[in-house]
């Protein structure tokens, strides 16, 4: 581990991945409202503009490139990572965590799979989990359905969705999202049987 890390060595992380159009925001929102241990959502920054209806603060923190790169060389992230070969990056703010850690909850990463690998390295004993669809073709059409992005878009992130199911079987846990409620379950459960560890 290395030394700015020791700092968050007794927390508790959530880490979860999986590629965007896989219902994930949907899923953190609903398991904020449901986890059986208390979850906190650490808010991400990035470089890539806002969507319609995200707010600064809430769903991001929204950064110039400038703004990022100076608290990436101050070590203010946990982990960040160029995604999407879009060159936009993500970050985890160490500032995040210990918002988690002062409102005494587990935080609650929802990052990619570079960033994941990361936490892995430095946290083995992170809750880790996959969310999937059961297909890719099922992917496709949700990312389709959403409507947001150009067709250039959809195409790197079905490229980068293939390459990062590779990384699935390094997850404590794979679930798939193919019924929304039956997906929080599922995730609730392995929240409260982790719990149950001795070392948790
Ligand atoms: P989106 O632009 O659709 O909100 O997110 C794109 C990707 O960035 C998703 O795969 C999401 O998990 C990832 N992401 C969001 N926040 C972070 C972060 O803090 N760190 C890393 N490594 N990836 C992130």
């Amino acid at each position: 581990m290395s030394q700015s890390d020791a700092e968050f060595e007794n927390m508790q992380f959530v880490v979860l991945s999986g590629p965007s159009g896989s219902g994930k925001t949907t899923i953190v929102e609903r398991l904020l409202a449901t986890s059986p241990v208390k979850l906190v959502k650490s808010v991400s920054a990035t470089t890539r503009s806002p969507r319609k209806n995200e707010t600064d603060g809430e769903n991001y923190y929204f950064l110039s490139r400038d703004d990022f790169a100076a608290k990436r060389e101050a070590g203010e992230f946990l982990e960040c990572a160029e995604v999407h070969a879009s060159g936009n990056w993500y970050g985890t703010l160490k500032s995040e965590v210990r918002r988690a850690r002062s409102l005494g909850g587990w935080a609650l990463l929802e990052i990619d799979v570079q960033g994941a690998m990361r936490v892995m390295q430095e946290h083995p004993n992170a809750l880790t989990i996959f969310l999937r669809t059961s297909s890719e073709k099922e992917f496709e059409r949700r990312l389709r359905a959403r409507g947001t992005e150009t067709e250039e878009v959809i195409q790197r992130r079905l490229d980068t969705a293939h390459k990062e199911l590779q990384f699935a079987p390094r997850y404590k846990f794979q679930v798939v999202n193919d019924d929304l409620d039956q997906a929080v379950r599922d995730i609730n459960r392995i929240v409260q049987d982790w719990e149950k560890k001795p070392d948790a």
